[in-house]
Formats: C-alpha cells, sequence, structure tokens
C-alpha cells in the first residue's frame, strides 16, 4: 500500500516521486498513457517525463540567469530531473539540452527500479476523497479527471486555455511618456493611490500605424486540436480584434477616453487630454516590478511581437518577462485556491504541482513537482514546512503560485527576476547577478537547515 498517490507521470509528478521515495515514502505513481486508457495529443510515447516539444532546459548559467538559478537549486536537492538531464545531455552552449529518449529512459528506469515506487497505467478519473494526492496531469489533463477538477474547485477557475498578454519590466517603461491613472479616476478598496494602470497615449497616425502593424505582424498557426476550443470571452487575440475593423481596438483595449495625458495639457484641458488611443498596462505581481498589456494576448510570432510592441510610445525600450500567446493549456486559479503548501484549500489532502498548478515550463513544472514531494514527505513526518526562501527561484516561483500573483489576471509564468523581491540599491547592470548571488546564499542557508533533507 502506498502513502502518497501520485497523478500523472510527466515531469512534476516523476520528480516528485523521486522525492518521496528517496525519503522513505511509498508512492504510487499512476500514468494513463501506456494504459490504452488515455493519451494527450502532443505526447508521442509511453515513456515517463516526456519532453512534448523542444529538447531545451534553457539556460544552464547559474551566474546570472533565473533559470540557471533553478537549475543550481534543483541539483542542490538531488532532482531527478536534473540528474538524468545531466546523463542525457547534448551539446548546446550555455544551455542545457538533453536527448529526450535518453532522458526519459533515465527517469523511467529510476522510477521503475525504486523500491518505494509502483509504477500504474491507468487512467485516473476523480480526484480521490481521501489519501495524500499530488495531481500533476500537466497543461493537457484528461477531460474526466478535468471535470472532477472542476466540481471541486467552482466552474471558473479551471482554465482550458492560456491567453498570455505580454509582461513588461516597470523599470523598462518610459514614464516620461506615460503616466499612471485609471479611466475617468475610478478606484477600488485595492487601488494605488495615483491609481492603477500605467497608460501609454498614441496619436491618430500612431494608432493607424499600430493597427496595421497587427493586420501584418507574422503569426502563429493554431495546432489542429486547439482550433476548436473556442475562445474564452475577453480573451481573443488582439489581432484578431483588430481584423474585425480599423476601429474595434479603439472601441475595446486601446479606447482612449476618461484617460488625461498630464505630457498633453492645454488651456482647455488643464489635466491633460485624452489620448486618440492607448495601450494600457496593469499591475501583474504585488511587488509592482512586471505589468502586463491588458488585452493583448496574441498569436504574433514572438519577433513580431517585440518589434511591433517597442513601437508603443513608452514603450521603445520596454524589456518583456513573458511575450503574448495562447495554447491549450489546463491550470487552475492557484493564488485563490491553494494554501502556501500546495495544498487545495477546500481539500487539503490534495496538492497540485507543475504546469497544472500555474507554471510554465520543463524545469519550472519539474521545480515544482520536487517542491509538492518534499512538503509531503515533511507533513508524514510531522514537521512544520519551512519553504524555501522568496529570495530563491524556487521560493520567487512557489511565492507566484501560491500567492503574489494577481488571481484575476493569473497565467501561467517562468521562472524570472521579477518574481524576486527587488534589489533596487544595486545598478541595473548588476541586478542579474546580485539576485542569483543573494538567491544562492539565502538558498544555502535554508538548506542546511533543512533537516529532513538527507546529506
Ligand atoms: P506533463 O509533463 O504533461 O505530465 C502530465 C502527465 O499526466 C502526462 O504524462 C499525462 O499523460 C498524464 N495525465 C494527464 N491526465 C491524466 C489522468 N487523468 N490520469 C493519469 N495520467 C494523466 N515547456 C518547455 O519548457 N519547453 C517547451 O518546448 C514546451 N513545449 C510545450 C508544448 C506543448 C504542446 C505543451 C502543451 C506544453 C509545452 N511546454 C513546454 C510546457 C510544459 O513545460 C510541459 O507541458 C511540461 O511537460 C509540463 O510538465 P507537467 O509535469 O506539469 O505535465
Amino acid at each position: 500500500t502506498h502513502q502518497v498517490h501520485i497523478i500523472g507521470g510527466g515531469l512534476a509528478g516523476s520528480e516528485a516521486a523521486w522525492q518521496l521515495a528517496q525519503r522513505g515514502v511509498k508512492v504510487r505513481l499512476s500514468e494513463m498513457r501506456g494504459s490504452g486508457q488515455g493519451h494527450t495529443d502532443a505526447h508521442q510515447t509511453d515513456g515517463l517525463a516526456e519532453l512534448v516539444c523542444s529538447n531545451s532546459f534553457r539556460s544552464d548559467d547559474d551566474t546570472k540567469n533565473a533559470v540557471g538559478l533553478l537549475h543550481h537549486e534543483m541539483r542542490r536537492l538531488d532532482s531527478l530531473v536534473m540528474a538524468a538531464g545531466e546523463k542525457a545531455r547534448v551539446p548546446a552552449g550555455s544551455a542545457m539540452a538533453v536527448d529526450r529518449d535518453v532522458f526519459s529512459d533515465e527517469v523511467e528506469k529510476a522510477l521503475g527500479n525504486h523500491p518505494n515506487i509502483e509504477v500504474v497505467r491507468e487512467l485516473v478519473d476523480e480526484l480521490p476523497s481521501e489519501g495524500m494526492t499530488i495531481v500533476a496531469t500537466g497543461p493537457l489533463t484528461a477531460a474526466s479527471l478535468a471535470q472532477s477538477i472542476v466540481k471541486a474547485t467552482g466552474e471558473d477557475r479551471l482554465a482550458f486555455f492560456d491567453a498570455i498578454a505580454p509582461i513588461v519590466y516597470r523599470e523598462s517603461i518610459d514614464m516620461d511618456v506615460c503616466w499612471i491613472q485609471s479611466r475617468w479616476n475610478k478606484r477600488t478598496e485595492a487601488s494605488n493611490e495615483d491609481g492603477d494602470y500605467i497608460n501609454c497615449p498614441m496619436t491618430k497616425e500612431q494608432y493607424l500605424a499600430f493597427h496595421q502593424g497587427l493586420l501584418d505582424a507574422e503569426k502563429g498557426e493554431f495546432k489542429d486540436w486547439e482550433a476548436d476550443t473556442p475562445y474564452f470571452d475577453g480573451c481573443m487575440p488582439i489581432e484578431v480584434m483588430a481584423e474585425r475593423g480599423v476601429e474595434t481596438l479603439r472601441y475595446g483595449p486601446m479606447k482612449g477616453v476618461g484617460l488625461d495625458n498630464p505630457h498633453d495639457r492645454t488651456e482647455e484641458h488643464p489635466q491633460g487630454r485624452w489620448p486618440y488611443a492607448v495601450v494600457q498596462l496593469r499591475q501583474d505581481n504585488k511587488l509592482g516590478t512586471l505589468w502586463n498589456m491588458v488585452g493583448f494576448q496574441t498569436k504574433m510570432k514572438y519577433g513580431a511581437q517585440v518589434k511591433l510592441f517597442r513601437t508603443i510610445p513608452g514603450l521603445e525600450n520596454a524589456e518583456f518577462a513573458r511575450l503574448g500567446g495562447m495554447h491549450r493549456n489546463t491550470f487552475i486559479n492557484s493564488p485563490i485556491l491553494l494554501d502556501c503548501q500546495l495544498r487545495l484549500k477546500s481539500a487539503p489532502h490534495i496538492r497540485f504541482a507543475g504546469q497544472i498548478s500555474g507554471c510554465e515550463g520543463y524545469v519550472e513544472s519539474s521545480a515544482v513537482g520536487l517542491l509538492a514531494g518534499l512538503m509531503a514527505a515533511c507533513e508524514l513526518r510531522g514537521e512544520v514546512w519551512n519553504g524555501p526562501p522568496a529570495t530563491s527561484a524556487m521560493g520567487a516561483l512557489l511565492s507566484h503560485i501560491t500567492g503574489d500573483a494577481e488571481a484575476s489576471s493569473y497565467q501561467p509564468m517562468n521562472v524570472n527576476f521579477g518574481l524576486f523581491p527587488t534589489l533596487e540599491k544595486v545598478p541595473k547592470k548588476q541586478r542579474k547577478e546580485a539576485y542569483t548571488e543573494r538567491g544562492k546564499a539565502d538558498f544555502g542557508e535554508w538548506l542546511a537547515g533543512l533537516e529532513s533533507v538527507p546529506a
């Protein structure tokens, strides 16, 4: 009999299983592929921890890169994904790329041979009503289980599509051109004093050129199995909206009314004139370092996005923490639903891990799986969990998932320095190194104090 049931033998589930088993916990790992009962449209094999698209774990530079720092922390925690990745490694400069088949085989071997792990090929249809469980079924969670999750969390708490608007680093926005204000100066209790939006004003000429740019930009294609998933209300790609007519955006997300541009004051408009059109950004994390472009979810190619969005007044030097995108993606609204230990508040025997919890990427999904495994092991031992510091990559990712992110616009996110507590006194040029050094030091201290991690 098992002590923890892990559903989903992808990246997060495999890593969680390893972490638990290495700490003496008996695990049942259920994977639907290979059972004849279920498959996803992206996976090609029945192997555990299959990489469905690129073969890269991205930067392995642990001196000035957030995902490189995450690699470092995972290695220090005896990560199976990192160890298997090392064995499968292929040359890729400063990035870590792997042979996907060798990688999956290594994971399969490590888990299959482990005395504490039973890998069961089965489709799980429902959230178990009892017993410690980790749900790690990923962005393409089987429909029956997704329905069961909806039942447990509420209709509008599970998304089947991500509609990602680009996110800009606050410090790269030119505030000599933009200004902060809410439309009609409307406020709520949670409002900032000056207003909640950064506004980038456009003249008529700029707007027309931008509209044309949207029509002309190179777009990515929806995959066949994505094409029949309907757009949610309010999630239509910006370029599709542009195709509906030249004025559509000006009556939608780019509406200029009710916004007084203080950089454009006249005698008649001492507060500032309304711009012809506007691009609005809204705060995306508690720290206020990341701002998302409201209504700008898009299927434009990344290069086309950067080129076009940098023509927006005030965003000429914008640095993007994330570019826009739209994909089939199952994920829950974790900031509302989960406690700080990834447990469902309404059913705390269930943890969520991996992409379904709202991180993005192979490495991030594995890292959250690792954390879920550690948390479950601590809970079984009756220990108090003191999670990794918020200044570490794992801590920053965990904070994003379990509380720091804006719940109303919650979308999966790669790890990035915008999720870390700011280091304002350090000159911008040295900040990445400084974040990394601070993260490593604090993580090291935390690790030393984490008694339950074997040496
Ligand atoms: P997965 O690795 O998908 O694992 C979930 C597992 O659960 C699967 O094996 C699935 O078969 C199983 N499962 C689902 N439902 C059930 C059920 N009810 N019962 C039993 N088993 C079940 N990230 C990158 O970093 N780089 C990329 O290039 C990249 N490309 C992507 C391309 C696509 C098409 C998609 C959808 C995602 C991509 N991602 C990419 C994002 C993400 O990193 C991966 O999806 C990653 O595999 C997520 O890890 P996971 O463990 O959360 O989910």
